[in-house]
């Protein structure tokens, strides 16, 4: 019997760890290795860690975690999920854990557009977020690849970055060209945009199926509903990182920092229900 379960080995996930271990709380962290930044070298954005590679950033955050005595990392995948008045249950490779606190951490899997060339770059030259990736085009031409109101959005920001910000119909673009320092972004009528980088917006949706096995609230973005401390709608279970957010967020704040801080106040939260008198 634990005292929390999570599901989800990044950011959030470990952070989630990482407190619960300092309070030494029986802790179980599940990982089947999959991130959302897997194709990633050099992530942006993260004080103290600017340009950090996410594979050290979880390695880090695994080494620390050894050093708490009730933390236990197993890499293996969760299958199923429930929750009762007694406590949540995690089935793991045919065996049942229980526990009093659910911690989902499972992160999101994104869609991208179908076009032939643009997913060797993802994480790299290709990018969705202007704030993770978009300083390091500076100077240089860059195209929102984007037919939807929030390309407006995506010019506005990047425009105080780029050289250029040209805005394309994505199904439009036929095939994107590696250019050595740049890309080639080729359309249907073999028109050429020689560019530093590229944003998408691809389709995400939740990377486990435990929100919808829970019956848990979610945002009209496909995200788990959420308080500000990561409470869902079914008691004891909580959600945290790219997967789920608040009322107030217009849409999941997908970056390190704020999967980070997410992981930390749902541990929080649970280290108070633990500690609160009976
Ligand atoms: C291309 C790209 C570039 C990015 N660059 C930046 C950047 O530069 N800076 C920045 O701040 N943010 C960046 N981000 C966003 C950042 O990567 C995410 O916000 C962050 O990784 C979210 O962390 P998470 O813990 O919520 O999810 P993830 O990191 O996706 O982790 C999900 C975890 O859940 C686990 N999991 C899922 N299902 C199961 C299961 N059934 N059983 C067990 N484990 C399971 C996975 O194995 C994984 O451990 C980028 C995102 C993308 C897509």
């Amino acid at each position: 019997m634990y005292e929390a379960i999570i599901i989800g080995g990044g950011p959030a996930g470990l952070q989630a760890a990482l407190t619960l271990g300092r309070m030494h709380r029986r802790t179980l962290l599940l990982d089947s290795g999959e991130y959302r930044n897997a194709t990633v070298d050099h992530a942006q954005n993260l004080l103290g860690n600017d340009g950090v590679a996410p594979a050290d950033l979880r390695r880090r955050g695994r080494d620390e975690l050894a050093a708490y005595a009730t933390v236990e990392i197993r890499d293996a995948m969760a299958s199923g999920v429930a929750a009762d008045a007694d406590g949540v249950r995690v089935e793991v490779a045919g065996e049942q854990l229980r526990a009093d606190h659910l911690v989902l951490a499972t992160g999101l899997a994104d869609d991208l557009p179908p076009i032939r060339g643009l997913s060797e770059h993802w994480g790299d030259r290709v990018a969705n977020c202007p704030f993770c990736h978009g300083h390091e085009f500076a100077g240089r031409p860059v195209a929102v690849l984007n037919a939807s109101p929030h390309a407006a959005m995506l010019r506005g920001m990047l425009e105080p970055v780029a050289s250029e910000v040209f805005v394309l119909d994505p199904a439009r673009v036929v095939q994107v060209e590696s250019t050595g320092d740049g890309l080639a972004l080729v359309l249907d009528d073999a028109s050429r945009f020689d560019v530093a980088g590229a944003f998408v917006a691809p389709v995400s949706r939740q990377r486990a199926p435990f929100a919808a096995q829970l019956g848990l609230d979610l945002q009209e973005s496909g995200a788990v509903r959420i308080d500000p401390f990561g409470r869902t709608s079914v008691d004891r279970v909580f959600a945290v990182g790219d997967m789920a957010h608040p009322d107030h967020f217009p849409g999941p704040m997908a970056s390190l920092a704020a999967a980070i801080t997410a992981g930390q106040l749902a541990a929080v939260a649970i280290v108070q229900s633990l500690a609160a008198p009976r």
